[in-house]
């Protein structure tokens, strides 16, 4: 027997229509380029967003065409994401840090027909657009006014574009299980994959964001969305904000210390999402100027692991909240997230703060387990570890044209990639990614431990461990330190303050200092980039 109950497909067009009809006055603030801010709505969004639709149907573009965006976070790039979607088009986010191989790799793969692009990136698009044969047309995001004298082709301006279109465009009405986003991701292997996203697979995932067993997003918020919306999805952002009538405030290319402050404490911003990199310019910037955070009440933390130095500083000096979470694109992006919960609210701080550090437990739409070498399914005991796996409505079932084949397995699970162990009260821990864990006398070390480890040295301002080959053991750790502006440590210095925080045999072989690690189009630390640039060095241990 069938319930009785509406077939409503779940497409995202419902979403900024929700937002237009039930809180279209909510805010949605902007850095631009020139650094300018700027002040939009829902209800403006949505119109706009439709107006464009109707220009991109006007100009050819039909159901499932791919569209590029190379674009910060902002309300124009928001508009864009609504005005493909409502008719059926596909939003495909251009990391702007790609290398042009990759770029002119992703546009073909993808066959985008137009890209809008930020002002800021005019100049690459410019330099590229010879290799990207498929795009018939630029839309350069800006003002009338502010349109460069470029050489793109057919390129329109924004606003004119815009101004093509009417009010009466048709939204919808198609499957839920319709594409509506595609991002390609780094790949360990071989070129980038693209995760292609479905507006249910969007929808659920919004929808799990905004519950409080995740991000909590809701009308009372103002949320600094740092995140961009060309890495993973924009952490479900830019649906589940208009879903609850969240404020939004957008960060534009703008994210050192000083202008992300700015934001927070010009908007009164009482939530914001960033990978770690972020937090540790803005605190960096926050020590410097004794500057304090009044309004900000919690951050989302993920991308890589937070350090405990992260934890502890937003907690002890600023209360504010870190709520951590681990996902990736092939998740849309949330696989868990590390809340308090009863079996932890009444333990000492730091036994807490050893739950919360963990990546977290999975939402409902998430399933996830731990599997050996062999496939066979690991015990939530907290010290088992092994390849971590999920299933669920809002994971990748295969990546864009078929590329890499079949992804599952025989039962529906995806292999992450990552190496996780699950405690019994379902906290998950990321040990590492498979390929960048230190393999060590057939003993696994985490690179994530020591990293975090060494962050909590004063000195320390960004860590990272790489792997070694090393005869006698197989690999062993080199430790990698950016200092602090002004500050100076040695190599005993780390090793003296790790030796009473991790395993004897985890230590370093070696400390290096350097002026700066190398991080990939995402904001994460490049371990690709650090063993090729160690490659050749010699651990004084062999
Ligand atoms: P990329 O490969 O370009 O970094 P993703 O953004 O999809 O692509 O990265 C996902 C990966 O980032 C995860 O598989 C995991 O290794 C890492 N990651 C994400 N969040 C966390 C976290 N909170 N702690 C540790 N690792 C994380």
């Amino acid at each position: 027997m069938q319930g009785l109950m509406q077939d409503w497909q779940l497409t995202c067009d419902k979403i900024i229509a929700h937002a237009k009809t039930n809180h279209p006055q909510r805010e949605i603030v902007s850095r631009q380029v020139d650094g300018s801010i700027t002040r939009t709505n829902y209800g403006a969004v949505y119109d706009r967003a439709r107006k464009l639709s109707s220009a991109l149907q006007k100009r050819g573009i039909v159901f499932g065409d791919r569209i590029g965006t190379m674009a910060w976070n902002n309300a124009r790039h928001l508009e864009t994401w609504y005005g493909l979607i409502g008719i059926g088009a596909i939003y495909h986010t251009l990391n702007p840090r790609l290398f042009p191989q990759q770029l002119h790799y992703i546009v073909g793969h993808a066959q985008d027909r137009m890209i809008f692009v930020d002002l800021s990136f005019v100049p690459i698009l410019e330099a590229h657009q010879a290799a990207l044969p498929s795009v018939e047309c630029f839309v350069v995001l800006c003002d009338r006014a502010q349109m460069p004298d470029t050489n793109l082709r057919h390129a329109v301006c924004y606003e004119d574009l815009i101004d093509e279109g009417d009010d009466d465009v048709v939204w919808g009405g198609f499957d839920e299980n319709t594409a509506c986003g595609l991002c390609y991701t780094s790949g360990t292997t071989g070129n980038p994959k693209g995760v292609l996203y479905s507006h249910r697979s969007n929808t659920l995932m919004s929808l799990t964001c905004t519950s409080g067993g995740a991000m909590n997003i809701r009308g009372m918020d103002t949320c600094l969305m740092v995140v961009p919306m060309f890495h993973a999805n924009a952490w479900a952002l830019s649906f589940a904000a208009p879903m609850a009538g969240m404020k939004l405030v957008m960060p534009g290319p703008m994210m050192d210390g000083k202008s992300i402050f700015e934001l927070l404490d010009g908007e009164k911003c009482t939530v914001s999402a960033a990978v770690p990199t972020v937090w540790l310019m803005l605190l960096n910037y926050l020590e410097e100027t004794g500057a304090k955070l009044p309004h900000l009440n919690r951050v989302i933390i993920g991308g890589s692991a937070c350090p405990r130095a992260i934890m502890e500083k937003f907690d002890k000096d600023y209360g504010v909240q870190v709520i951590h979470a681990w996902g990736m694109t092939e998740t849309s992006p949330i696989g868990t997230v590390s809340h308090i919960e009863p079996e932890i609210a009444d333990l000492p701080y730091d036994e807490q703060l050893s739950y919360r550090l963990k990546q977290g437990r999975s939402p409902f739409v998430v399933e996830m387990k731990i599997s050996d070498d062999d496939g066979k399914d690991l015990p939530r005991d907290g010290k088992a570890f092994g390849a971590l796996k999920v299933r669920g409505p809002a994971i990748s079932n295969g990546y864009f044209g078929g590329e890499g084949g079949n992804v599952l397995d025989d039962e529906g699970w995806f292999d992450t990639g990552d190496v996780a162990s699950i405690d019994p009260l379902g906290y998950m821990q990321i040990t590492d990614r498979s390929k960048d864990v230190i393999k060590s006398g057939g003993e696994w070390i985490s690179s994530i431990d020591l990293e975090n480890a060494a962050m909590g040295h004063p000195a320390a301002a960004e860590c990272a461990v790489i792997g070694l080959p090393h005869p006698k053991w197989d690999e062993r750790p080199l430790l990698i330190v950016v200092l602090k502006d002004g500050m100076s440590a040695s190599a005993q210095d780390f090793t003296d303050y790790l030796a009473d925080k991790i395993a004897k045999w985890w230590m370093p072989d070696d400390v290096v200092f350097v002026g700066e690690i190398p991080h990939g189009p995402t904001g994460k630390v490049s371990k690709l980039d650090l063993r090729e640039q160690f490659k050749d060095y010699v651990l004084p241990t062999i």
